[in-house]
């Protein structure tokens, strides 16, 4: 669903590719872990995936990247969010409007879908976050678990077929980490979405993912494996 086809990344003025040697492919349906200490080119590779690098961020992308068969490159990330839905570190940053439900429904307004459709999507999000009841708070009142569940949320409604976050349970304590996590469960075992993720903390994250890419150190390519495998390295 996401191959990497030999990428390297070289922003503008770095002497040598903050990641290179990536080749891989997440299968379809499947929650992959990108691990790896901070600083060594994860939310690169997630923002390869999104489009935001080079788009956003400059710099040069050598390889391919596509998503259920999209280069990345050729099509803005806003042209990929039906395919692919992309979740920052931060969630505040993340947000334009002022309650959970028209967040919810934001995302889907350059798709041109019926209101009808656009009505049952939110509704369905809502009950799949288990955010029904916080529908007309304004985002800044809630919890950083609760923020976060929103954040998913808005990018799932033009339903995406893959899902990239990054470092999604960084801000947030135990139970509100297994709560986002639980939802990505749910997401990947009920709806069949592929999702990669970026964490910094394979012990919190480790039992929920199928496969492991770590990335060593700076420039190195990423080492594939089993969650066991990677555990032992
Ligand atoms: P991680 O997500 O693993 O912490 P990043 O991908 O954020 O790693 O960063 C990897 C390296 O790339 C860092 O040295 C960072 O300073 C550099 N970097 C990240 N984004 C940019 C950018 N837009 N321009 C220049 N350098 C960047
Ligand atoms: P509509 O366009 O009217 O919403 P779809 O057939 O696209 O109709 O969506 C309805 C189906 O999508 C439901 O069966 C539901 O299970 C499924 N679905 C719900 N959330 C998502 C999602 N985030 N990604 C993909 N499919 C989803």
């Amino acid at each position: 669903m996401i191959r990497f086809e030999n990428v390297s990344v070289t922003y503008d003025g770095a002497a040598e590719a903050t990641v290179q040697g990536v080749d891989f492919e997440v299968p379809e349906g499947e929650l992959v872990l990108l691990v790896g200490p901070s600083g060594v080119g994860k939310s690169t590779v997630l923002g390869a995936v999104s489009g935001l690098v080079p788009h956003f961020t400059g710099g040069t992308l050598r390889g391919r990247v596509t998503v259920a068969g999209r280069d990345t490159r050729t099509h803005k990330p806003r042209e990929l969010a039906d395919v692919v839905g992309t979740v920052g570190q931060d969630p505040l940053s993340h947000f334009v409007t002022d309650t959970v439900e028209d967040e919810l429904a934001y995302g889907m307004e350059s798709l041109g879908l019926a209101p009808d459709v656009m009505r049952r999507r939110v509704e369905e999000t809502l009950d799949l976050l288990g955010l029904a009841d916080l529908r007309d708070r304004p985002i800044s009142t809630l919890s950083g678990g609760q923020q976060q569940r929103v954040a998913i949320g808005s990018v799932l409604t033009p339903h995406p077929r893959v899902l990239v976050l990054d470092e999604p349970t960084s801000a947030l304590d135990p139970a509100a980490a297994e709560e986002v996590l639980a939802v990505l469960q749910r997401l990947v075992h009920d709806l069949g979405t592929t999702v990669l993720m970026a964490e910094h903390r394979l012990e919190r994250v480790v039992q929920y993912a199928d496969q492991v890419a770590l990335l060593p150190s700076p420039g190195a390519a990423p080492v594939l494996g089993t969650p066991a495998d990677i555990m032992a390295v």
